[in-house]
């Protein structure tokens, strides 16, 4: 199987955002190219797994049985003081996936579409010609070739380059990343492994926090996410996992360390021929962490975008007024209250978990938190407002 000399686009990256984006593009008869410099999607998984059911309905995607490890009805968010804020659901309202499947799933959809799908395909740079990118060099196990192309997506997550290469301003300053560990823990004992878990505090995770999301009776992924560099995100997990009678005596099965930009979005995610889809544009939410979601719909977007540039010559640049509409608010919301989060004090967070405890919590998803300031109790929302 050898790659072809010329397609119409060419998606680099086979995380959710390009296999979406690769899937639609497919189905709207355009010839595709979706390479992935890994030898297997989906691995090795660098992510907490936790994503919202109704946002995957939303965006049509049916996760196969496989691909779901659990179901969870909600949240619990602790304080420094061990308050606990509950935002619990009668219905089952997030998923755990199984992202080595999950991601598997999304490429063979887009296979099955008529894409064209390579593993072990890495994108080496862009190819130059008439004003704008002719193509992309690609290292195909250990042959090069040129492939020619109209269009390039670049799905490439927070590593890729493609954005670079096509000029767009990629630059993220290591402060405005997020450092992050995360085990897979087996044999530990929730008090409820049906909620997902937050801890908030300067003990445990400073200017950040830690999650446990649960992915089976006696499994889940234990992770922190933080900014301070005065101690790695590591000490503070151990440290975590050593207090607690539920983890520790648990087993790991697999860990990993990786970066979450936090920044928001580019302010540009198009450039000539080239879009940014997902983690590659900084679509992922800064204060959750999460991007899954973001980064399929994205590939939708510039999708539907491509597509109707070539039936009616609408402007690529579309894209960027399309993702913006869809996602930027969001995004830039989160952003604020990430950024009161990280100037809040113990007591401060101690405060908020207690004036939460008298708003209506249930059915509330954590998703849509920080939209439902208006059932917020006065008093938490000047507190709030005082802060941001
Ligand atoms: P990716 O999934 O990163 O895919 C990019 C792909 O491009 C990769 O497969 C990579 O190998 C490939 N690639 C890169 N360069 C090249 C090249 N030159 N040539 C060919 N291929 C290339 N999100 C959630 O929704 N829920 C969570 O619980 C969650 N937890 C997270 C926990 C951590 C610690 C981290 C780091 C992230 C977490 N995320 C979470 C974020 C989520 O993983 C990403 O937002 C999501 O994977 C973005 O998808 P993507 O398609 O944009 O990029």
């Amino acid at each position: 199987m050898e790659i072809d000399d010329k397609y119409e686009v060419v998606i680099v990256g086979a995380g959710p955002g390009g296999s979406s984006a690769a899937k639609e593009l497919a189905e709207a008869g355009v010839k595709t190219l979706l390479i992935e410099k890994r030898a297997e999607i989906g691995m090795p998984v660098r992510c907490g797994e936790a994503t919202g059911i109704k946002g995957l309905e939303k965006l049509g995607i049916k996760p196969w049985k496989q691909a779901i490890a659990w179901q969870t009805y909600g949240a619990y968010l602790y304080a420094p003081d061990s308050t606990r804020v509950e935002l619990v659901s009668d219905k089952p309202n997030g998923y755990t996936l199984e992202r080595r499947i999950f991601d598997k799933q999304l490429a063979i959809e887009a296979a099955n579409a008529g894409a064209e799908v390579f593993v072990k395909a890495y994108a080496k740079g862009l190819v130059k010609g008439n004003g704008s990118f002719s193509g992309v060099k690609i290292k195909h196990f250990n042959s090069e070739k040129e492939v020619k192309c109209r269009i390039i997506i670049g799905a490439d997550g927070i590593e890729g380059k493609v954005g670079r290469w096509a000029g767009i301003n990629t630059r993220t300053k290591l402060r405005e990343m997020t450092s992050n560990v995360q085990f897979e823990m087996c044999n530990i004992e929730l008090e409820n492994n049906k909620v997902n878990e937050f801890y908030f505090g300067s003990d445990v995770a400073p200017g950040g926090y830690l999650w446990i999301f649960p992915k089976g009776e006696d499994t889940a992924n234990v992770g922190l996410g933080m900014r301070s560099r005065e101690k790695t995100a590591l000490y503070y997990l151990r440290k975590f996992i050593q207090k607690n009678e539920n983890l520790k005596k648990g087993k790991i099965i697999s860990a990993f360390a990786g970066g979450v930009p936090v920044q928001g979005p580019l302010k540009k995610a198009v450039n000539k021929n080239v879009l940014l889809i997902g983690d590659a544009a900084r679509h992922v939410d800064p204060l959750t962490g999460g991007g899954i979601y973001n980064a399929i719909l994205a590939g939708k977007l510039a999708a539907k975008t491509i597509a109707e540039h070539f039936e009616s010559n609408a402007p690529l640049e579309n894209y960027d007024t399309l993702w913006k509409r869809e996602l930027e608010k969001g995004l830039l919301r989160s952003l604020k209250v990430k950024n009161a989060l990280e100037k809040m004090s113990d007591e401060d967070l101690n405060k908020v978990a207690k004036l939460m405890k008298n708003m209506k919590t249930k059915n509330i998803d954590i998703k849509e938190l920080t939209t439902s300031m208006l059932s917020m109790p006065k008093e938490l929302l000047s507190f709030i407002k005082s802060i941001i």
